[in-house]
């Protein structure tokens, strides 16, 4: 039995089953101060039984280098009280079981690839498009990590002509792609949704512009062959169309894997992170 866990910034969602992709119980607790949400998971995963491993998908940044001290870490995240939080050795502990450890995105990013390599896909990012934006990559089976992991949510998309004033909500950099087209810079310019805006609003087409934008550069710098577009702003009926069509436009025919690149849905939905956080227990019992 293979525990998981999907750790976000306003929920955690724990699961457990014989193997990705087969979840044979979940259990979802709201994210507080790390000493009671770390409990109350680790309370959940015993009572499930005896786990073999576990996998944890993780909100960021985190510290992913297997040789650094606080590799497991979550790090200098400005939410309160998980700065420096050792979450992947809570767990070792408690459970006493190998623990893999990644990004949300990039364990998202891993299972949309499983899904994806029957058909031939051999490189896969995993875009959110929610409360942030970030982003994961999978070449060759293997999630991208670099010197820490991918922030593909802070790179610095060409302003739309219609939106040339706002700027932006992200406290780093103002107008980065989250700073303009994360759920809090659209509330922030509109007052509303997307999908409250309604499809005929410009908003659609300039936060698809945006995002168009983030998935040509994945195809044109790391040929990518698939960008998956989740979380909630992108489950705006028509959006992930919209990207798709706009990265065509900006694409311009030039790329060399022309028509195979492709913008979608993730496959597995919801569950492309819990299944990917499966995924990494599967890989720490293989690499233990
Ligand atoms: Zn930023």
């Amino acid at each position: 039995m293979l525990g998981a866990i999907e750790a976000g910034g306003t929920k955690f969602v724990l699961a457990v089953g014989p193997a990705p992709g087969t979840i044979t119980a979940r259990h979802v607790i709201p994210t507080r101060d790390p000493d009671i949400t770390l409990a109350e998971a680790a309370d959940w995963f015993l009572d499930q039984g005896q786990i073999s491993a576990l996998g944890i998908a993780s909100f960021g940044p985190v510290e992913l280098d297997p040789a650094a001290p606080c590799w497991g870490h979550i790090t200098n995240t400005p939410k309160p009280g998980w700065a420096d939080c050792d979450i992947a050795g809570f767990f070792a502990k408690v459970l006493g079981v190998a623990v893999g450890f990644d990004t949300d995105v990039n364990a998202a990013a891993l299972a949309e690839y499983a899904a994806a390599e029957g058909e031939g896909c051999r490189s896969l990012a995993y875009l959110t498009i929610g409360t942030g934006i970030g982003g994961g990559l999978v070449l060759d089976g293997a999630p991208v990590h670099g010197i820490a992991h991918p922030e593909m949510g802070h790179i610095y998309p060409r302003r739309h002509p219609a939106d040339q004033n706002f700027a932006g909500v992200c406290p780093h950099h103002g107008d980065c792609l989250e700073g303009l087209a994360s759920g809090p810079a659209i509330i922030a310019r509109w007052g509303a949704s997307l999908s409250e805006l309604g499809p005929g609003h410009e908003a659609h087409a300039i936060i698809a512009d945006y995002v168009a934008q983030a998935c040509h550069m994945l195809f044109a710098s790391v040929a990518a062959e698939r960008v998956v577009i989740g979380g909630g702003v992108a489950k705006t009926e028509g959006l992930v169309e919209r990207i798709a069509a706009r990265t065509a436009e900006l694409s311009a025919g030039y790329l060399p894997g022309g028509p195979r690149h492709k913008v979608l849905a993730p496959q597995l939905g919801e569950n492309a992170g819990i299944t990917g956080a499966m995924m990494l227990a599967e890989a720490a019992i293989r690499t233990r």
